[in-house]
């Protein structure tokens, strides 16, 4: 398993991108935290993951928060005994054009989607340092890549992870702890039917991406698990674009 004796956290792991990244990181041996607002889908995830025998424990906690990522880090290594993967995936999402995004709305996304993952960098790395090493995996987007005709503050929040995880890379690569972003394009998840809420806009989005189609989450929780194991030893301040094409036109 690639993942064995391995204890990872998810953020915004109660559903989508992070459920599947949770489930297929027990899948692969690992003890996995689940950190969301969302109680009850959060306890749901962890509840798969010990029926089909893993080991799970769901954490209430608000990105936004340091106070929160405390207690969440706390109770993971209370529970485990240790932490060896942090993925910041939680996140949501706009589409607004500069003109109508007001400030509030601006500052939320940039709470949650760049504020989120500093606070969860900053609250693994003194265990990681301590613990000898570790891997981060931020969830970006090809929207932390390339501008947006339709959306503002998710493209600023998502271009302010990419450049955090690099300097995150370099700063901690001395202490054994990695940092890489995952930039993927549409997948299919709650999401993206609230962001293209209609069957017109969707496809339209659709016909964008080279492979026609929207990518499944676990599609992308393969290439989180790919960085999170010490198969990308080598790897750190990196960025993994997977996005059925959507970047390469
Ligand atoms: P989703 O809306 O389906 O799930 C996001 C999860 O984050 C939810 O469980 C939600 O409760 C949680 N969350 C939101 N705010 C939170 C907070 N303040 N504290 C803790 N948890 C919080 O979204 P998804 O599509 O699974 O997205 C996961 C990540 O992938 C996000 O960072 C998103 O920006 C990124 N992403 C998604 C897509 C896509 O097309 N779906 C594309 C590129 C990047």
């Amino acid at each position: 398993m690639r993942l064995e004796g391995k204890v990872a956290l998810i953020s915004g792991a109660a559903r989508g991108i992070g459920a599947a990244q949770a489930l297929l990181f027990a899948r692969e041996g690992a003890k996995v935290g689940i950190g969301d607002i969302r109680e009850d889908e959060g306890r749901g995830v962890a509840a798969e993951i010990t029926a089909a025998g893993g080991e799970s424990l769901f954490v209430r906690l608000d990105v936004t928060s340091e106070q929160d990522w405390a207690g969440a880090v706390d109770a993971v290594l209370d529970r485990f005994g240790r932490l060896d993967i942090l993925v910041n995936n939680a996140g949501i999402a706009e589409r607004a054009t500069v003109e109508d995004t007001t400030a509030d709305e601006w500052d939320r996304m940039m709470a949650v989607n760049a504020r989120g993952v500093f606070l969860g960098t900053k609250a693994v790395i003194t265990y990681m340092k301590s613990a000898g090493g570790g891997s981060i995996v931020n969830i970006s987007s090809i929207s932390g890549l390339i501008g947006s005709s339709w959306a503002t503050a998710y493209n600023a929040s998502k271009g302010a992870v990419r450049l955090l995880t690099k300097s995150t890379a370099i700063q901690y690569a001395v202490d054994g702890i990695r940092a890489n972003s995952v930039h993927p394009g549409p997948i299919q998840t709650p999401m993206i039917l609230q962001v293209f809420p209609n069957a017109e806009t969707r496809e339209s989005r659709m016909s964008a991406v080279p492979m026609g189609r929207f990518g499944n989450p676990e599609e992308v929780a393969y290439g989180a698990l790919y960085l999170a194991s010490d198969e990308s030893s080598y790897v750190t301040g990196s960025e993994l674009v997977i996005d059925g094409g959507a970047t390469a036109v």
